[in-house]
C-alpha cells in the first residue's frame, strides 16, 4: 500500500488565492487594505527566512506588510512600546512577534501585550481560552493549517481517534483542541508517555509535532491512518555532497508511506499552510475590526 500524498503546497496556494480574492473585494467595496505587522528581534537565520517569506506572501495577497527588525539587544520595554504602538495603529490588523525572542525578553509578557483582536498567531491567553471553550478565537496558524488539510482529505472528522504527539502551546495543545472541536476522540502524547508506539497505533489521525527527525516509524502507524507531519528537522545528507543537509519530518516517511492511508510530506506539507493561514487570519482580523462579515 502506498499512501496518498496530501499536497500542502497546492492547498496553501488555493488558500492564498482565496485570501487575495477577499482582500481585493474589501478594497473594492470598502477601501480597506488589511495590514500585517511582523516584529523580528535579533538575527536568528531561520526566523529571518520565515519573516522574509511572510512579508513577500503578504504583499502578494494584496495586503500591506510592515516589518520591524530590532537589534537582539533591544530592551524588553522598547519591544513592549512597539507592540503598544502597533495595537493603536488602525492600519495594522494583525501583529506577529516572531519567536523565539532573545533570553532577556519575557516572551509571555510580550505575547500578553498584543491586542487579542490583532493576535493573528493566536498565542494570547484570551485566544487560547476562547479556543479551549469552543468560542470564536484567533487560531494558531500551524494547527489551523493541519485541521484544514484533515477536513479537506477526510471530510467529517467526528468520532475519529486522533493522537497528537507533542504538547507545545504553539502546535500540540491547540491541535488537540481543534480536533476535539471537530468531535475527535483525542489523546495528547509527550515525552513522558508510556508505550508511545501502542498509543500511536490506535490513531485514525496521527499528528506528529515533536521536533525529532524521523522518530515515528511506519510500524507505529495504523494501516490506512491519516498522518500529519508537523516536524521540520535538518539532517546531514551526504548523498547530496559533503556538508549538505536536507529537511525531514518527525515521521519516517519511507516506512510510513507504506502503511498510512494519507500523509503530508516534508517539505511541502504543513509548512506552506502555516503562512497561508497567517494571511487568512489577518484578513479575518481586518473584517472583524471593521464589523464586516468574515470570509468562510
Ligand atoms: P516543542 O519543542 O515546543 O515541543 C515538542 C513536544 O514534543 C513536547 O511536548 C515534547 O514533550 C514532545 N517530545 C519530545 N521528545 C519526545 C519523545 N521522545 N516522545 C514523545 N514526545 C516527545 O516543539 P514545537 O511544538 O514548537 O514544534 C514541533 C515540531 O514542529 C518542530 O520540528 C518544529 O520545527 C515544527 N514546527 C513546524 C511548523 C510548520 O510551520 N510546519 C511550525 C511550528 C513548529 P514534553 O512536553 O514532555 O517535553
Amino acid at each position: 500500500m502506498t499512501a496518498t500524498l496530501i499536497d500542502g503546497k497546492a492547498f496553501a496556494a488555493r488558500v492564498r488565492a482565496d485570501v487575495a480574492t477577499g482582500v481585493a473585494a474589501l478594497k473594492d467595496a470598502h477601501g480597506i487594505t488589511p495590514g500585517l505587522a511582523v516584529v523580528l528581534v535579533g538575527e536568528d537565520p531561520a526566523s529571518q527566512v520565515y519573516v522574509r517569506s511572510k512579508g513577500k506572501q503578504t504583499v502578494e495577497a494584496g495586503m500591506n506588510s510592515y516589518e520591524h527588525k530590532l537589534d537582539d539587544t533591544t530592551p524588553e520595554a522598547d519591544l513592549l512600546a512597539l507592540v503598544e504602538k502597533l495595537n493603536a495603529d488602525p492600519a495594522v490588523h494583525g501583529i506577529l512577534v516572531q519567536l523565539p525572542l532573545p533570553k532577556h525578553v519575557d516572551e509571555a509578557k510580550v505575547l500578553a501585550a498584543i491586542d487579542p483582536a490583532k493576535d493573528v498567531d493566536g498565542f494570547h491567553v484570551l485566544n487560547v481560552g476562547l479556543l479551549g471553550t469552543g468560542q470564536k478565537a484567533m487560531v494558531p496558524c500551524t494547527p489551523l493549517g493541519c485541521l484544514m488539510m484533515l477536513r479537506d482529505h477526510l471530510g467529517d472528522l467526528s468520532g475519529k481517534t486522533a493522537v497528537v504527539v507533542g504538547r507545545s502551546n504553539i502546535v500540540g495543545k491547540p491541535m488537540a483542541q481543534l480536533l476535539l472541536g471537530d468531535s475527535c476522540t483525542v489523546t495528547i502524547a509527550h515525552s513522558r508517555t508510556k508505550d508511545l508506539a501502542e498509543v500511536c497505533r490506535r490513531a485514525d489521525i496521527l499528528v506528529a509535532a515533536v521536533g525529532r527527525a524521523q522518530m515515528v516509524p511506519g510500524d507505529w502507524i495504523k494501516p490506512g491512518a491519516t498522518v500529519i507531519d508537523v516536524g521540520i528537522n535538518r539532517i546531514p545528507a551526504p548523498e547530496k555532497g559533503e556538508g549538505k543537509t536536507r529537511l525531514v519530518g518527525d515521521v519516517d516517511f519511507d516506512s510510513a508511506v507504506e502503511v498510512a492511508g494519507a500523509i503530508t510530506p516534508v517539505p511541502g506539507g504543513v509548512g506552506p499552510m502555516t503562512i497561508a493561514c497567517l494571511l487568512a487570519n489577518t484578513l479575518t482580523a481586518c473584517c472583524r475590526a471593521n464589523g464586516l462579515p468574515e470570509p468562510e
